[in-house]
C-alpha cells in the first residue's frame, strides 16, 4: 500500500490544522509546505494586526496567547511556530506540488521539485495569497508596481498610488500617508468597500474627506510609466506624478495548480473547486479542499476562524473509510 494515508498540500493555517487532526487520529501524513511555515502569513504587511480575536483563531484546543485581544503577524507566527515544534508535526518546507496522478487501487503520485509521494488521500490547503489579480494594464511588469504591500518606510516622501478600496488597499493607504507618503487613491467602485473594518472605514473616508489622502472613484488605471499614471476618471482621462503603484486588487487561487492537480472547477463567478459541502471531497476520490481555497475567487467568504472544522471533517472522513476508529 501507498507510503502515506494523506498528503496535505500547503502549510498555511489550514494545512496544519488538517495535520494536527492526521495526527490525532493515527494517520500516516505529511504536508508539504513551498515556503515557509504559515507562508502568507510570513508575506503578510509587517504592522499588520488580525482582524480576528486570538481566541478565534486557535486550534485544537491549543492556546494563542496575544497582547491585545487581537494578534499582530508576529505574534501569530509564534503561535503557528510553536503548534508544529509542540505538535511535532510532519512538514515538509520549501517543497512546492507540482502536479499529481491516480495510481492504480485509487491512490495518488504526488510530484514535488524534489520528488514523489504515494498516497491514498490528499488535502488541498493552498489558500489563495500567492496570485494576484492582475490589473492588465501597460506597465504594470515595472518594479515600482507591488502586489503586496509590506512597510511604509519604503514609501516616505513618494508619490503612491493605491489602487483598490478593500481592507489591504485602504490599510496601506493609511500607514503610508501617516509615515509620510503623499498617497492617492483610484477606486474602480463608487465608494470605500463595505466589508472594510468598522474601526478602518471611518479612518480612511475621513482622510479623504479632509483632502489628506485624495481618491478617486469610478476610476481606473490605463497606464503607469516610470513616473507617471494614466487614470481615467468620471471627469475624463488624468495623469498623476508617481513614483510607486501599491496594486491593493485582491488575490484569487492557483486555477493553474488545481488543473495540474485535476481538480474540477465550477463554471460560474466564484470559480469554487467542486466539492462535496458535507466531507469536502472534490469530485477526485480522496482528495480534499480546505481551508480558504474552498471560497474559489470569493476570497471574502472563507477565513480562518469560518474553516477551523475543515481538518477534523476531512480526517474523520478519511478514518472512516478507512476503518479506523478516531
Ligand atoms: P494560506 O495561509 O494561504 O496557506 C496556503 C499555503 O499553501 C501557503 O503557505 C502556500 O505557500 C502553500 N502552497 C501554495 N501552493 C503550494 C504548492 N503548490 N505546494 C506546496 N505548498 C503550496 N482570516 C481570519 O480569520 N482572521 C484575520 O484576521 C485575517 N486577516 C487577514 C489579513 C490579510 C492581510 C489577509 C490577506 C488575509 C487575512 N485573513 C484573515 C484571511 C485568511 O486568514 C488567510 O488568507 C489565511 O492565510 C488562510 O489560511 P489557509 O491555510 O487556508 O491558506
Amino acid at each position: 500500500s501507498p507510503a502515506y494515508d494523506l498528503i496535505i498540500i500547503g502549510g498555511g493555517p489550514s494545512g496544519l490544522n488538517a495535520g494536527v487532526s492526521a495526527r490525532k487520529a493515527g494517520l500516516r501524513y505529511l504536508i508539504l509546505e513551498k515556503g515557509v511555515i504559515v507562508n502568507s502569513l510570513f508575506n503578510f504587511p509587517t504592522n499588520m494586526t488580525f482582524f480576528s480575536t486570538s481566541l478565534k483563531l486557535e486550534i485544537h484546543d491549543i492556546p494563542f496567547i496575544s497582547h491585545g485581544d487581537k494578534p499582530t503577524r508576529s505574534e501569530a507566527l509564534e503561535y503557528y511556530r510553536r503548534i508544529v515544534q509542540s505538535q511535532d508535526l510532519k512538514l515538509h518546507l520549501y517543497e512546492e506540488v507540482v502536479g499529481m496522478s491516480p495510481q492504480t487501487g485509487g491512490a495518488y503520485r504526488v510530484k514535488t521539485n524534489r520528488g514523489v509521494y504515494d498516497t491514498l488521500a490528499v488535502c488541498v490547503a493552498t489558500g489563495f495569497y500567492d496570485t494576484p489579480r492582475w490589473l492588465d494594464v501597460p506597465g504594470e511588469e515595472l518594479p515600482k508596481v507591488k502586489h503586496y504591500y509590506n512597510d511604509p518606510h519604503a514609501y516616505i516622501d513618494q508619490d503612491v498610488l493605491v489602487i483598490g478600496a478593500a481592507n489591504s488597499a485602504c490599510d496601506a493607504a493609511l500607514e503610508c500617508w501617516r509615515k509620510g507618503a503623499r498617497v492617492t487613491m483610484a477606486v474602480r467602485s463608487d465608494r470605500i468597500n463595505d466589508r472594510v473594518k468598522y474601526w478602518i472605514k471611518p479612518d480612511i473616508e475621513n482622510r479623504i474627506k479632509e483632502g489628506s489622502i485624495p481618491a478617486y472613484f469610478g476610476t481606473t488605471v490605463t497606464a503607469i510609466r516610470e513616473n507617471e499614471v494614466d487614470l481615467q476618471t468620471p471627469e475624463g482621462p488624468l495623469t498623476l506624478p508617481n513614483d510607486f503603484v501599491l496594486a491593493m486588487t485582491g488575490y484569487q487561487p492557483s486555477y493553474d495548480l488545481f488543473e495540474r492537480l485535476g481538480i474540477p472547477v465550477g463554471d460560474d463567478e466564484a470559480c469554487q473547486p467542486i466539492f462535496n459541502p458535507d466531507t469536502l471531497e472534490t469530485q477526485l476520490p480522496n482528495v480534499y479542499m480546505a481551508g480558504v481555497a474552498c471560497a474559489g475567487r470569493q476570497t471574502s467568504k472563507l477565513f480562518i476562524e469560518n474553516t477551523r472544522d475543515h481538518g477534523d471533517i476531512i480526517v474523520r472522513n478519511i478514518s472512516e473509510k478507512l476503518g479506523i476508529e478516531s
